[in-house]
């Protein structure tokens, strides 16, 4: 068995203007990482475009057409909301990101990898069945999710967010399904301002734990260790999908944790313990934020190696 990175030319179209910090520089950077001879051996994979089908199992289909028809000519950008723009590439990229979760969710469950991880943007879990916005279009990996149980026939699915933002649009489509789970720690107060430890779903199946700006790895280490992880544990979930941010970072910019590299790496490995347990190992990870692209290079690079190394 194997890992596989996922990927596509189109992640790199999707222009967000000059001084936004969800840009293209962010994926050269991941690419270049990426490109090391560590991962010669790790097989890729060019990511399909979403089908109106899958896209429209987390969207409503008029929310879709919108999306997919903004268009602007080259050049042009439109402005969605106060921090989420699309250009003429931005549409085939939202696309090819949810399609990176959907083919990393076939590849494990066919045994074609143990692992995956889609390096993609733009990025997803803001993203509310018909409101886009904090840079996202579409909720990749809530349509790896719901894939998963439309054509997999999974009846546990559990999506992990460690972004330091809180992913609302994947809580708000994971909360009223007891066959999925939703975790998070998130930075607080921080945009989108939601994640309360009180937002439990339904059954339980979502867990918040919020941590003030400075937190850092033993903050960081305790909500999942000992708050999110044996609920995760007692969810036994089938595939374990991630939402991989790495602005938690305490480089990155746009927020104010201190979270190491090493923490992540930690992170990663008790998640594949999990999916060890309960799920044959299957993971599939999606890139969500991450804006210090000398800490998100190597924040990813150090992912993806543990990845690798556990499948
Ligand atoms: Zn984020």
């Amino acid at each position: 068995m194997t890992s596989l990175l996922i990927g596509h030319p189109s992640f790199l179209d999707h222009d967000t203007g000059r001084h936004h910090p969800e840009r293209a520089d962010r994926m050269r950077a991941v690419l270049a990482a990426l490109d090391d001879e560590e991962f010669t051996g790790l097989p890729r994979l060019a990511a399909p475009s979403a089908t109106l089908e899958q896209l429209t199992r987390v969207h409503p289909q008029d929310y879709v057409e919108a999306i997919l028809g903004i268009r602007p000519p080259p050049g042009e950008l439109v402005q969605i909301d106060g921090d989420t723009i699309m250009s003429a590439g931005s549409a085939a990229a939202a696309r090819h990101a949810a399609g990176a979760v959907v083919a990393g969710v076939d590849a494990v469950m066919t045994g074609v990898a143990r692992t995956a991880f889609a390096a993609v943007r733009p990025p997803g879990h803001h993203a509310l069945p018909s409101v886009p916005g904090g840079f996202c279009l579409f909720n990749s990996v809530a349509v790896g999710a719901l894939h998963a149980q439309v054509v997999h026939g999974l009846e546990r699915v559990a999506i992990v967010d460690f972004d330091v933002h809180h992913g609302q649009g994947t809580q708000a489509i994971v909360e009223p399904d007891p066959r999925l789970f939703y975790a998070s720690t998130h930075q607080s107060p921080l945009y989108p301002g939601t994640g309360s430890p009180r937002e439990r779903g339904v059954a339980g199946n979502v867990v918040n734990v919020p941590l003030p700006p400075g937190s850092g790895s033993a903050e960081f280490r305790a909500a999942w260790g000992e708050r999110i992880l044996p609920v995760l544990d007692d969810f036994a979930p089938q595939l374990v999908l991630l939402s991989a941010g790495f602005d938690a970072h305490r480089r990155d910019p746009l927020a104010q944790l201190d979270v190491e590299t090493a923490d992540f790496v930690w992170l990663t490995e008790d998640l594949l313990s999990i999916a060890g347990r309960h799920a044959d190992g299957r993971v599939v990870s999606a890139l969500e934020g991450g804006y210090d692209l000398d800490a998100l290079a190597e924040a990813t690079a150090a992912h993806v190696r543990t990845l690798m190394r556990r499948s």
